[in-house]
């Protein structure tokens, strides 16, 4: 059973501009999904959407075959964790206390953590290394720092399925890999679902097994790296020309681009 089932699922933030139109999909545990469109193409809204922070106009979610919208905040926070586009904390806590936060939907109202948990804590900032900042106000981190404290704190609460939303865009070469292969070694290990936006095509096509493209708010096309890119897409979707190869060094669909026309 897929963990989401998007049926002709539509939305507008003012009445009469669409922002998604009829986007049916099915989203798999195991699986790690990239979400790919220009900037304004409806990824985030359709995060968003996924993560049960709004209701579609139109259309029906299904998580675990259940109505999206039937279960509570405090339920779908138990199963579903988003790193948002923008993590914004404006009060001082400390790194390991918005870590520790990712807890708080697995917890009785007023239980405390186990050692148990305090371990996976530990164990996720030092695979995402941050556990040298861990007594640091988040207010004082750079945005790189910031972003992986967000991906901690969602992997701790991560229990089923885990959206991203370009939440490697402000990291380096070598915390966007180590990321990515966090995730991804959940998606095997745990059968996590995973579906992230991505701007990179190239990363998205290295480690996702299925990529969507949106555009103007419809999927343009969809499936595995390999089967979905070519240069006419692109050029569809970005209006860039490009060229779509087998990188020999990772063995993955890469593609390279060039503005059309240019020199
Ligand atoms: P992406 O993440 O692909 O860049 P978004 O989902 O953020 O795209 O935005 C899709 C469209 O919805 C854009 O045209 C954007 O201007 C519009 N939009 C996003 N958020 C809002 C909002 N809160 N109110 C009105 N329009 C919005
Ligand atoms: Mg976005």
């Amino acid at each position: 059973m897929p963990v989401w089932k998007l049926q002709d699922v539509s939305f507008a933030y003012i009445s009469g501009r669409k922002v998604l139109s009829a986007i049916t999909l099915k989203f798999f545990p195991g699986h790690i999904y990239g979400i790919l469109g220009p900037n304004g193409s409806g990824k985030t809204t359709l995060l968003d959407l996924l993560g049960g922070l709004g209701a579609p106009g139109a259309g029906n979610i299904l998580y675990n075959g259940r109505s999206l919208g039937d279960y509570g905040t405090a339920a779908l926070a138990r199963r579903v964790a988003l790193v948002p586009q923008d993590f914004l904390v404006r009060f001082p806590f400390k790194v390991r206390d918005v870590v520790e936060m990712g807890l708080h939907p697995h917890l009785g109202r007023f239980a405390l953590p186990s050692r148990e948990d305090m371990d996976r804590v530990t164990g996720i900032m030092e695979e995402l290394d941050i556990h040298g900042l861990a007594d640091r106000p988040v207010t004082m981190l750079s945005g790189g720092e910031k972003q992986r404290v967000a991906v901690a704190r969602a992997l701790v609460q991560a229990r089923e399925a885990l959206l991203f939303d370009e939440a490697t865009s402000n990291l380096d070469i070598f915390h966007s890999l180590s990321i990515l292969d966090a995730v991804k070694r959940r998606a095997v290990e745990q059968g996590l679902c995973v579906v992230a936006a991505v701007h990179d095509i190239n990363l998205a096509a290295v480690f996702c097994d299925e990529l969507v493209f949106l555009k103007d708010g419809m999927v343009v096309a969809k499936g595995t790296p390999g089967s979905v890119l070519s240069p006419e897409l692109v050029r569809y979707v970005y209006n860039v020309d490009a060229r779509v190869g087998t990188d020999e060094f990772t063995g993955r669909p890469a593609v390279s681009f060039r503005l059309a026309g240019s020199w």
